[in-house]
């Protein structure tokens, strides 16, 4: 699995914290982003947060690339309906020369059945090729494709999207590719900005665990973890 922040709206933090004051300031708006200044848009953040109005946070917008992820990963993910996708197509790209893709953890771990799972593939590859010999178009071949296959894609998604995000899927309970990419995804916006993410994550980390009778029950390494990944040095540091 490969991740970047591509690009991001300047001053992120900045734009927030100027759209928030903006609803109680009679001042004009290039008065009040001039005003601005790192401490007082931490602490209008904070407040914003605290308060849960959360519809300034459309303001600031995150672009990520990600690769090597399965399409069993991507078919969860697309099903975040506030984020914008391009995906790499399996019409337009043909995987002639074999297709790559993801092993879990699970079956790496038993060298036998890892063993059986890269033959299928194998056999998987071959028919495909195959198929397009015989002169089937790529958007058909694709039908024997498994959910391994890796692809690739683009995603934007603004903060108030990233953090409903981070609470589903850097939860446990997630899926575990999609938790990596998710946990991975956090990691990136905390160094650029930490104030908008600075309580981002699974709803186990604020008080009682929200999945009741089917949380994992992990809830005190949970915060552990997190607690590690807030430790990370932002870009400012
Ligand atoms: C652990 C886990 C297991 C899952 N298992 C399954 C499963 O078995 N089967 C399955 O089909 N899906 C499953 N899902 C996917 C899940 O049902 C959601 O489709 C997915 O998590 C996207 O969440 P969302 O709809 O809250 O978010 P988004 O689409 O990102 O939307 C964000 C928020 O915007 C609001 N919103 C967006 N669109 C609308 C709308 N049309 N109307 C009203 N409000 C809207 C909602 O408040 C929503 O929470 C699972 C997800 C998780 C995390």
């Amino acid at each position: 699995m490969f991740v970047s922040l591509l690009t991001y709206t300047p001053e992120a933090e900045r734009v927030v914290a100027t759209a928030a004051r903006l609803c109680y300031a009679d001042v004009d708006c290039r008065a009040l982003a001039e005003r601005s200044n790192p401490e007082d848009d931490r602490q209008m953040i904070d407040k914003v947060l605290a308060i849960g109005h959360h519809g300034v946070l459309e303001h600031a917008v995150f672009s990520f690339a990600a690769e090597g992820i399965s399409r069993a990963l991507t078919h969860q993910l697309v099903r975040h309906r506030l984020a914008s996708f391009a995906q790499q197509s399996q019409r337009y790209v043909a995987f002639d020369g074999g297709f790559a893709y993801e092993t879990p953890p699970t079956i790496k771990a038993d060298s036998e059945l890892a063993s059986r799972y890269h033959e299928e593939m194998q056999r998987i590859a071959e028919l495909y090729t195959d198929l397009r010999q015989s002169g089937i178009a790529a958007e058909d071949a694709r039908f024997i494709l498994p959910n391994a296959s890796h692809s690739r894609l683009i995603m934007t998604m603004n903060a108030r999207e990233l953090r409903h995000f981070f609470r589903l899927r850097c939860c446990r309970r997630a899926q575990w590719e999609i938790r990596k990419l998710a946990t991975a995804i956090l990691v990136e916006v905390l160094k650029v900005a930490p104030a908008l993410f600075q309580d981002a994550g699974p709803g186990c980390l604020k008080g009682t665990c929200p999945e009741g009778a089917m949380s994992c029950g992990e809830a005190v390494e949970v915060r552990r973890e997190f607690a590690e990944i807030y430790r990370i040095p932002t870009a400012e540091s």
